[in-house]
């Protein structure tokens, strides 16, 4: 059976052109942008065009864009940049939900004498707007919270909670890494001081994102991370991985190009999937099915079936167990627990996240190869492993 590919969440494949795009630039065209010679300066102008057109993806201005090694180091050098100049406000608020390179320098700031507060979320992964009105406060650095939740897809009231943050006068960062190529985003519209990215979930080579950082009081409450020469305003000094922005900038321009027909067929691809599955197996849960998500992202509960069991059994479909950053690791995804999904439901959960490459005939064959493998595992199950009935129904279809 040919491989599938349903982990696009974890990383998307290079598209064509971004290849093309960036092969001068691993052969030919090596000079280094900071060199004042004819090789340097057409590396620095090939690095200009692709920064215009992140910009023009992310809708800011091209001096708001810094290139770093991805949304990792994004994240951060927000977290750290901001909290070393922050002085007087000594309170960071984010969510439970984020990913592990928010998360984890969140802890580091909390042994350091911060006050890390993360919001809680309900069923459906959505931060009450109640609660982070009443954590965020006059003593508060910095509001982080992700664009989209890579386990389940749902999308953050951004613009929300942007506004709370700038109502206290503290600053707001959005780890965007989960948006790009899959849903429209505005730097400006939506109010972000600071916003993260990374190229290889966008169709884009790995190793390369940004932060964008807004001119004026943001670019002014920020410190770097390195030292170094000057590059990227001497915010983020080094020499610039000029193939993997070269590469960027041409995932951006066909990101914009495709953006929307993507995600009308994407999403499609989603519904019919989750429809197909839920009629063949009526004990599988949707998680966050009642929020915004992204078009491609779902996540099946199928209980009684660890997740590990299924896809042990289904070695050729590519898809993740709840998140492929905490692959390896023996407890389930802390994002599902904090929706209020027991452990055990948690274990047997999968991620399946849809991109530009599948096709309807990948979803039948997802589908029964789902069905298949369940039914084969669960004919070897005990039967007191099975469901505990008062958990089911509170993960909505
Ligand atoms: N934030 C989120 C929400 C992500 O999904 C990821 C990647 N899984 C990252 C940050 C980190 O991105 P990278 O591994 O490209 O640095």
């Amino acid at each position: 059976m040919n491989e599938i590919y349903l982990d696009h969440n974890a990383t998307t494949p290079c598209a064509p052109e971004v290849i093309e795009a960036m092969l001068p630039y691993l052969s030919r065209e090596y000079g280094n942008p900071s060199s004042l010679h004819r090789m340097g300066r057409r590396a620095l102008i090939a690095c200009d065009c692709a920064r215009d057109l992140v910009a023009q993806l992310i809708g800011c201005s091209s001096d708001e864009i810094v290139f770093t090694s991805g949304a990792t180091e994004s994240n951060n050098m927000v977290l750290a940049g901001v909290t070393a100049l922050a002085t007087k406000r000594k309170k960071v608020v984010t969510t439970m939900v984020e990913h592990k390179s928010i998360s984890e320098p969140c802890r580091a700031l909390a042994t350091g004498g911060f006050e890390v507060v993360q919001l809680p979320v309900d069923d459906n992964c959505v931060v009450d707007l109640g609660v982070a009105a009443n954590a965020i406060d006059e003593n508060t650095a910095i509001v982080s919270v992700q664009g989209a939740n890579n386990e389940v897809g749902v999308l953050a009231p951004l613009k929300e909670l942007a506004a709370m943050a700038h109502a206290k006068g503290a600053l707001f960062h959005c780890d965007g890494a989960q948006l790009l190529s899959k849903v429209p985003v505005s730097c400006d519209d939506a109010g972000f001081e600071y916003a993260s990215f990374s190229a290889h979930k966008a169709y884009g080579p790995k190793g390369v994102g940004i932060l964008f950082v807004r001119k004026g009081t943001a670019r002014a409450a920020i410190e770097p991370l390195l030292r170094g020469g000057g590059q990227e305003g001497a915010l983020r000094p080094g020499t610039l991985n000029v193939p993997g922005i070269v590469g960027f900038g041409e995932a951006c321009r066909l990101a914009r190009q495709k953006l929307a027909e993507d995600g009308e067929r994407i999403g499609g691809l989603r519904s019919s999937f989750e429809e197909a599955i839920a009629r063949i197996l009526p004990s599988v849960r949707i998680n966050a099915s009642h929020a915004e998500r992204l078009p491609g992202t779902t996540s099946l509960t199928i209980p009684g079936i660890p997740a590990t069991m299924l896809m042990a059994n289904m070695p050729y479909l590519c898809i993740g167990d709840g998140s492929a950053c905490n692959s390896g690791a023996p407890e389930p995804s802390h994002v599902l627990l904090a929706m209020g999904i027991p452990w055990e439901y948690a274990e047997c959960t999968v991620r399946i996240s849809f991109g530009r490459g599948n096709s309807p005939s990948d979803v039948d064959a997802t589908v029964r190869s789902i069905a298949r493998a369940a039914e084969r595992i669960l004919s070897l199950m005990p039967e007191n492993s099975m469901p505990n009935p008062e958990y089911v129904g509170r993960v909505q279809l």
